[in-house]
């Protein structure tokens, strides 16, 4: 089961309103599903965004980096705390629209860069991931897809698995095949052999992995 953990009450940078942060306390991935874009759905884990939507204003900010006004544990109700925020409301998650106009804005943090190409890709695959077709890329998610091999680390395991997995999506399978052909630490040689398959196949689409 997942237990929550405490909401944590923060100043939104752009127009002073209260957001609230639900955090969690401990969750587990048991029943979660594995895709070959390294996404995992986790009910019993859930996503915590680092970069949401104000519920007030409607910017996106970094949550960690609003500053934090308060904290109501995870019984606030018996504290009396929750009474104190009566105009917090909860961050929203960005729609894809949202991460794109972001992105178009311009970041200068090759980290954050990462997390948001990371997302973008990941929210385009969400249609194919619930419809279970191949619908090839459109032009931005090429676009975002070669950003983002760039920002990663060849000499990293995770990193050249997930370049290999993205240039798969791209359709270029020999430059895949090239990095899927290095060696992997233990933990990463089912993923990898999955991938590689898939890549031989010359089959593109986001796959779900089922692990023996
Ligand atoms: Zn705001």
């Amino acid at each position: 089961m997942t237990t929550p953990g405490p909401t944590i009450i923060r100043e939104c940078s752009a127009c002073g309103k209260h957001i609230s942060q639900h955090t969690i306390g401990s969750g587990n991935t048991f029943g979660a599903r594995f895709w070959t874009d390294g996404k995992r759905n986790a009910s019993m884990l859930p996503d915590q965004l680092r970069l949401v939507k104000c519920p007030h204003c409607n910017t996106l900010v970094w949550i960690d980096e609003q500053k934090q006004i308060g904290e109501i544990d995870t019984w606030g109700a018996r504290t009396g705390d929750a009474d104190k925020f009566p105009e917090a409301r909860s961050a929203l998650p960005p729609e894809f629209q949202d991460y794109i106009s972001f992105l178009g804005a311009g970041l200068s943090d090759k980290e954050k860069e990462h997390y948001v190409r990371l997302r973008v890709w990941w929210e385009g695959n969400d249609v194919r991931r619930e419809s279970g077709q191949s619908t090839p890329l459109d032009s931005f998610e090429v676009q975002n897809l070669r950003a983002f091999v760039t920002l990663l680390d060849e000499a990293e395991d995770n990193d050249r698995l997930m370049k290999a997995e993205a240039l798969r999506e791209l359709g270029k399978f020999a430059e895949a095949e090239h990095l899927l052909a290095t060696e992997f630490e233990d933990e990463l040689l089912e993923a990898v052999s999955i991938i590689r398959d898939l890549n031989q196949k010359r089959m593109s689409a986001v796959t779900e992995m089922k692990f023996e």
